[in-house]
This record gives structure tokens, sequence and C-alpha cells, in this order.
């Protein structure tokens, strides 16, 4: 590789000149090996930070943080191999539910998942409280059980994008972390290491999203399919609604039992209609539905005749959980201590802050506040009312479960900041506010 000059590449960034693929190739590779200070790497971010990366320099960036560890190759596994990714939220267990009925439909999922982060709760979080559940499985066990099964769903490993993780470290205490670019190339970086075909987006916005703003929500969302584009991977994105919590549990437990309940097709609205679209054109990109509607209808059926259920409960005996708290989920922990949060007055729920609510989850102790932190899986929250529901003085609005005693009376304080009661029933919000399958917007 040709040897460049750092200051120089910094340089032309902070001025603005855009750089070649070569000259980024460099910098992280050099990086890679630890042959770049992390001061040099902090100042190269800032100037990416200021004058946004291009969207030839985004794939550059892509490219290299990609091909900084293993691709998987799953071109032995047959059909079509689609994966999901979600910007994350609150009670967000869509992936729980999504990953069965799309393999159950004859799609293979290979869905690597993260851990909750800051308010956000984590697909791996919720597996692990399954006794037993194996979410560290080598890449040779990955690919058997996908062909196996269709579906396997682990955690990220230290073979796949090892730049991205160091980057984002760095960027964490740099003050870079919210630039699309950066964002963007970080995201699609670890999901095109999957060796997937294919991926659908849920893009959240509002108050326990990464984007709070719609406008933002979107920007990424282009920015992700412009990217995956370039690596001739099939895109769709949905903006969907993260102002309030998805579904009434949260808590990693507590949304596993959640999930079981929308597999049995008693799930909550909101949680099955994200669910379904995203399911819809998961099916359709895996080419075993002929439109995104078949792939709905097809999501729909996989409930009504059990077998997205008996998919999670074959997964689960695979990757080594005990089925029978799925088949009894009333068997789990029940003598957690709890409290109730009433509502003040009469009237409508007209918000219930998502971001407030994450964090109150995270003092119960279903999220970490420091990476060493160990999350207590039957930490969570219960609501009974969604925005929109009348409520009457002093009934429960939500139920909190902890082990942390200590946290009860800050928790509920920050609850009850968090719900606001109106005199007039709110103006309902749609759960999908977009489609995006290349750059013009749909819908
Ligand atoms: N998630 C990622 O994987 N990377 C980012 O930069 C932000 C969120």
């Amino acid at each position: 590789m040709k040897q460049y000059n750092v200051t120089s590449i910094i340089r032309k960034k902070r001025d603005g000149i855009i750089l070649s693929d070569d000259e980024i190739h460099y910098m992280i590779k050099q990086y890679s090996n630890d042959d770049l200070p992390d001061y040099q790497m902090a100042a190269f971010l800032m100037a990416a930070f200021l004058n946004e990366l291009t969207d030839n320099e985004t794939e550059a960036l892509t490219y290299s943080m990609l091909h900084s560890g293993k691709v998987l190759d799953l071109s032995q596994v047959n059909g079509v191999k689609v994966d999901k990714h979600s910007t994350g939220g609150v009670g967000d267990k869509i992936s729980i539910i999504l990953a069965p009925i799309v393999a159950a439909c004859g799609v293979p999922v290979p869905m690597i998942s993260g851990r909750g982060l800051g308010h956000t709760g984590g697909t791996l979080d919720k597996l692990e409280s399954i006794p037993g559940f194996n979410v560290n499985l080598d890449i040779k066990r990955f690919e058997q059980i996908l062909t196996r099964h269709n579906l396997v769903l682990i955690g990220q490993t230290e073979e796949i994008a090892p730049a991205d993780k160091r980057l984002y470290a760095l960027r964490d205490v740099t003050s870079t972390v919210e630039s699309i670019p950066l964002i963007a190339s970080s995201i699609m970086c670890k999901k095109l290491a999957e060796g997937i075909d294919a991926l659908v987006l849920d893009i959240k916005f509002g108050s326990g999203a990464f984007m709070r703003k719609k406008e933002n929500a979107r920007k990424l969302a282009q920015k992700l399919i412009s990217i995956g584009r370039s690596f001739n991977k099939e895109m769709i994105a949905y903006i969907t609604n993260m102002d309030q919590p998805l579904g009434l549990k949260i808590g990693n437990w507590m949304e596993v039992e959640e999930s079981i309940d929308c597999l049995k097709g008693k799930g909550p609205e909101d949680v099955m209609e994200v669910t379904h679209q995203l399911a819809g054109a998961m099916i359709y990109l895996g080419k075993k539905a002929r439109s995104i509607e078949n792939g709905i209808e097809m999501s729909k059926r996989s409930i009504e005749d059990g077998s997205a259920f008996q998919k999670l409960v074959d997964i689960c005996t695979e990757q080594g959980g005990d089925i029978e708290y799925l088949y009894h989920p009333e068997k789990y922990n029940q003598s957690v201590p709890s409290f109730d949060i009433t509502s003040s007055s009469d009237g409508f729920i007209s918000q219930i802050n998502a971001y407030e609510v994450g964090m109150a989850g995270v003092e119960l102790g279903a999220g970490r506040k420091t990476k060493e932190d160990v999350v207590d899986p039957v930490a969570g929250i219960k609501f009974n009312f969604k925005v929109g529901d009348a409520v009457k003085k002093g009934e429960t609005i939500a139920v909190c479960f902890t082990n942390k005693e200590e946290m009860v009376e800050d928790v509920k304080a920050m609850l009850v900041n968090s719900i606001v009661i109106s005199t007039n029933r709110p103006k309902k919000e749609p759960m999908i506010s977009a489609m995006l399958t290349g750059s013009n917007l749909q819908r």
C-alpha cells in the first residue's frame, strides 16, 4: 500500500477537501495496526464530523472497517439471506418476534445483535434472560444452525469489524458520535460482515430514539440505503415511531414474555404492526413473497398456524435455552419486589416519554450504566396503558419490578415526570411514518 502523510490527510479533511478511497483505507489500516495514535484518529474524526464525509468517502470508510475483520461467506447456505437492523429504542423486542416469523416463512436470517446501550435495550440481553440461551457461538456453529433452522441469533464477535469497535469507542469520548455518515458506516460495516444479501431497516424517531427528529431519521435511512446499494445489497427502510415505549413491557425477561405473547397471537397492536411490516419486507426481499403485502399475509399466517412460535422454540433448543420457560413463562421468578405508579387525575394519557422510561428501566437494573454492569433479567416496567387511553385518578398506570429497593423513590419520580395526563384525548400518531427503498420517500 502507498504510504501517506497522516497529518496532510487530516489537514485536507479539516479544510473540506474530499479524500480518495486510498487515503481513507490508509487511515483505517494504520489505526487497526496500531501505527496511528488515538490523537491523530481523534483529530481525523472531528474533521470528518465538522466537514461531513461525502457518499464516496462514507463508502470507502465502510469498506475499510468491513475488511478490518472477517466477512462471513454464507454462499453455501441456500436462499437469499436477509437481516434487520433497528436503531434501537425502549421496549423494542421486535427482533425476537420478527426473526422466527421470517425464518418460518423460509427466509434464512443470520442475525447478529447488540447489547443494551444507554436508555435502549439490546436483543442479546433479552435472549440471555432465557436460562441457558447461548449467544456466543463460533462461525462454524453459526453456519450450521442457520442451515438447519434458517435462523441463528448471536452477538457481535471480536472478529467482526474490529476497526469499528475501536473507532466507536474513540467517537464516544471525543463527541463525534452524532454524524450521520459516521453512524451509517459504523452500522453498515457490521451488517455487511454478516454475509447478508438484503437488509431491512427500522429507523426510529421520537423521544426514545437515537434520532429524535423524523427528518434526521430519514437522512440516516437514506445514507444507510445508499451504502447498502453500493455494496449491491437490496435495502428497504421504514421510519417508525419511538415516541412512547413499544408494547407494554420493558425489561429483558418481560420483553421475552411479551414476544411469546406476540408469537402466540396475543401481542400489543403497535408491536405487531411494525413486526408484520418489517417481516413482509424481509420475506419479499428473501424472494418468498411476490410483494410486501403478500409477505405481511405470510407473516400473519405464521403466527396463526404456530410455525413462528415453533421456530423460536427450535432455535432456543439449538442454542441451549430452556424451552420450559417459553411454554410456561409464568414459571419465571415470580417473587420480584414491585411497586405501582398511579394516576394523579382523571384524563387521557397524552405522553409517555420513552427516553425517561428507558432510563428508569436502567435504574431498576434492566440496563447498564457502565460496560461492566450486570443486567438483572427480571427488572422492568409493565404499563397498563398506552398514549391515548383514558385513565381514572388512582388507577395503576405502570408496575415496576426491581431488586434495587434503594432506587424505588427515584424511579417513581422519573416515571411520574415521564407520563403526562391531559383533559383531551391526544391525536393518535401512526407507527410507520414512511418507507424508503432508494432516495425517494414513499407513502
Ligand atoms: N450504532 C452503531 O453501531 N454505530 C454508531 O455509530 C451509532 C449507533
